[in-house]
């Protein structure tokens, strides 16, 4: 049993190591520094030189080696253990796909099938990709917020009183089998009914539209949200895409700031769903939640959620609720506890 442990073990933690060095994930190096160039442009741009000692708290040694952020680095690194054990996720998706594929023809999808030019669908399919992706990790996330049963979950990633880019990686197992499940069913859904309408079009070449629009959301600071550098996009461009400054207001443990930009890539979802908060440069923003989860360790993260969810059941039966009680899903009142 050791034996085949130990070799997968450090496989594993070789292949967290290497994200560092590969493009398609979001702490690579180039991504890191990329951020950084982008960020000190604008700001060179904006306020010349003297904005640039607005990056001073990306390099903070104090910020890298807080014991926050040392949770994040046990998080990143437990959850991908964890995570490799629970899901084979290539073989989920090739499964779910070939399913969907032929729901779809059973459907009679395949007689809409239209012939358009490779190029016009390598646009449409990034684009409906890019949109469904976007939209479904805003919703999940919304639905997080709102629920005291999933804010148990979430409330891990809000607990970090200090951001790295590392943050991002700080969640719940449970919170990361719920966005692997979100973007399994959504991203299968898109290349199923891609592949019934436009047959023989899907090809590496449609793939590479999708990875582009994540090598410039990656190149154009996306580490810098979960940092202490207040970088807004400016107003006009603010409303369409969540800006570093954005995702900050949304760890900010202000009331004013609860439930505040959702989003990832695109704005317009919480216009829509009037959460959308416009985020600016010289913002003082104090990160965390009031519940201090975040003394407790990585193992107080795994666990404080179940004792969470327990006492919330625990409740609702005390009330003899044959069902839950609504009441327990009003969002941060009473997930938030001495907010
Ligand atoms: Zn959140
Ligand atoms: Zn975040």
């Amino acid at each position: 049993m050791i034996d085949a442990f130990l070799p997968w073990l450090l496989e594993e933690l070789a292949n967290a190591g290497s994200s560092l060095f590969d493009l398609s994930k979001r702490v690579s190096l180039v991504y890191l520094i990329s951020a950084l160039l982008f960020a000190s442009s604008l700001f060179f741009y904006r306020y010349g030189k003297a904005g640039l000692s607005r990056l001073n708290v990306y390099f903070s040694w104090r910020i890298w080696t807080h014991a926050s952020a040392r949770t994040d680095y046990a998080l990143w690194l437990l959850n991908r253990l964890l995570l490799a054990i629970m899901i084979p996720k290539t073989l989920a998706q090739s499964v779910w796909i070939s399913w969907l594929f032929f729901f779809w023809q059973e459907q009679g999808l395949s007689s809409l099938a239209i012939g358009l030019p490779d190029i016009l669908v390598i646009a449409f399919f990034t684009l409906c990709y890019f949109l469904a992706d976007d939209f479904s990790r805003f919703f999940v996330h919304w639905c997080m917020h709102k629920n005291a049963f999933l804010w148990a979950f979430h409330q891990v990633h809000h607990s970090a009183t200090v951001l790295t880019p590392f943050t991002v990686f700080r969640t719940h197992p449970i919170e990361g089998l719920l966005f692997f499940l979100r973007s399994l069913f959504v991203q299968s859904l898109v290349i199923s009914v891609f592949l019934v309408l436009f047959p023989n079009q899907i090809s590496l070449i449609q793939v590479f539209g999708i990875l582009i629009t994540t090598f410039f959301f990656n190149v154009l600071g996306a580490n810098l949200r979960h940092s202490g550098v207040a970088l807004s996009y400016g107003e006009r461009i603010e409303k369409w895409l969540i800006s570093p400054a954005q995702h900050q207001i949304h760890h900010s443990n202000a009331k004013c700031h609860y439930d505040r930009n959702f989003g990832v890539a695109l704005a317009i979802w919480d216009r829509l769903f009037g959460s959308w908060h416009q985020g600016k440069d010289d913002q003082e923003i104090i990160f965390g939640t009031k519940q201090p989860i975040d003394k407790e360790g990585f193992l107080g993260q795994w666990l404080i959620p179940f004792k969470d969810i327990s006492l919330l059941f625990i409740k609702a039966l005390k009330k003899g609720a044959s069902c839950v009680d609504p009441d327990l899903f009003a969002p941060k009142k009473k997930a938030r506890k001495g907010e």
